[in-house]
C-alpha cells in the first residue's frame, strides 16, 4: 500500500513538474517576442519626502500584457527571463525607456523627476552595464544623478574585484546607487559598508505590520538609524495606510513609496499627475494619486 501511495505521489509530482516546465518554456517563447511585439511596457511609481509630502521622484516598473497569456506580473516572469538571458534585452530597454520618458515628460514643461530603474544580478554580471548606463544618459540628456539604479544584495555577494569595479564605473558616471529589497537577502551590513552606496530600500516585508509588530517596529527603526549613520537616503516601499505613513515620517525615514500614495501608474497616468501637481509641490502630507 505504501509503495502504491508512493508512485501515485512520484506520478503527481512529475505531472506537477512536467506542468511547470511547460509554463515556464511557455513563458520565456512569449517573453522572447514581446519586446518586438510592443507588449512590454513601464509603469511608474511615485516617490515622496516623507517630510515635505514633494513628488521627488519614481521607480520604474516593467509590465507586460500578452495577448495569450494577459497580463503577467514580473514576480512571474522577470525570474524566467533571468534564466533565459532575456533579462539582459528587457534590462536595457528598461534603462533607455526610462530615461527617455523622465526628459519627455520635462520637455512637455513637466516638473523634472528622478527616475529609478531595477537592475537584475544577472545584467549587472553580464551586460556592460556601465556602458550601456552612459548611453542612456547621452541619449536621453538625463542628468546622471537623476538616475537611480537599484540593485539587490544578490547582485554584491558575487566576485566581489569585479563587483567593486562595475560600481567604480557606475559612480564616476554620477549616478545614484540603491540597494533594493534591504533585510531580505544576508550579510547586508558589511556590504553597505564595503560598497557604499547611496539609498537603502526597506523591503514591503518590514513595512505591512508596522507599527504594531513590535519585531519589525524595531528593525525598521534600526535600518532608517542604520542609513543615516551611514550618510545614506532612506525609503520605504510598500506603504499601505496612514499608520505606516505616520510611524515611518516620526521615525525619519526621508522617502516613500506605497499604494497610500500612489500605485505604479502608466506614463500616461503619472504625466498627469505630474499635471496636477505643478512645479511648487504642496507641504503635508502627499496627497493621494
Ligand atoms: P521591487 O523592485 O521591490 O518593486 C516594488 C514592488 O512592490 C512592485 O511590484 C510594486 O508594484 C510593489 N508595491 C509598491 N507599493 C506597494 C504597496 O503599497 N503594497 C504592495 N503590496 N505592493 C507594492 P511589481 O511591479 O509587481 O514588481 C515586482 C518585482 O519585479 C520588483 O520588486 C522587481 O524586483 C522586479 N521588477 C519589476 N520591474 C523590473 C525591471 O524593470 N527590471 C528588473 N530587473 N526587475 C524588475
Ligand atoms: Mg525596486
Ligand atoms: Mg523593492
Ligand atoms: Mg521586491
Amino acid at each position: 500500500h505504501a509503495k502504491a501511495l508512493g508512485r501515485n505521489n512520484y506520478q503527481f509530482f512529475t505531472a506537477a513538474m512536467n506542468a511547470r516546465v511547460r509554463e515556464h518554456l511557455e513563458v520565456e517563447n512569449r517573453l522572447r517576442q514581446a519586446l518586438s511585439r510592443s507588449e512590454l511596457t513601464l509603469h511608474y511609481q511615485p516617490q515622496f519626502d516623507l517630510a515635505s509630502g514633494a513628488l521627488v521622484g519614481c521607480e520604474a516598473l516593467m509590465r507586460w500584457h500578452n495577448p495569450i497569456l494577459g497580463q503577467v506580473s514580473p514576480d512571474k516572469f522577470i525570474g524566467v527571463a533571468e534564466d533565459s538571458g532575456l533579462i539582459l534585452h528587457l534590462g536595457e530597454w528598461a534603462l533607455f525607456e526610462s530615461c527617455r520618458q523622465v526628459m519627455d515628460w520635462e520637455h512637455q514643461g513637466l516638473p523634472g523627476l528622478n527616475v529609478a530603474v531595477n537592475v537584475s544580478a544577472v545584467q549587472f554580471r553580464h551586460a556592460d552595464l556601465p556602458a550601456q548606463v552612459q548611453a542612456a544618459l547621452e541619449q536621453s540628456g538625463l542628468p546622471a544623478e537623476r538616475l537611480e539604479l537599484e540593485l539587490t544584495e544578490s547582485v554584491l555577494a558575487e566576485n566581489r574585484e569585479q563587483v567593486r569595479i562595475t560600481l567604480d564605473r557606475l559612480k564616476q558616471l554620477g549616478v545614484r546607487l540603491a540597494m533594493d529589497d534591504f533585510g531580505t537577502g544576508y550579510s547586508s551590513l558589511s556590504y553597505l559598508k564595503h560598497f557604499k552606496l547611496d539609498t537603502l530600500k526597506i523591503d514591503r516585508a518590514f513595512i505591512s505590520d508596522l507599527p504594531g509588530c513590535d519585531d519589525h517596529a524595531a528593525l525598521a527603526v534600526a535600518i532608517i538609524g542604520m542609513a543615516e549613520a551611514l550618510g545614506m537616503t532612506c525609503i520605504a516601499e510598500g506603504i499601505e495606510n496612514a499608520d505606516q505613513h505616520d510611524f515611518l515620517r516620526w521615525h525619519g525615514c526621508a522617502v516613500g513609496q506605497g499604494f497610500l500614495f500612489s500605485r505604479p501608474l502608466s506614463a500616461p497616468d503619472m504625466a498627469a499627475l505630474l499635471e496636477r501637481r505643478g512645479e511648487a509641490a504642496p507641504h503635508g502630507a502627499p496627497a493621494a494619486a
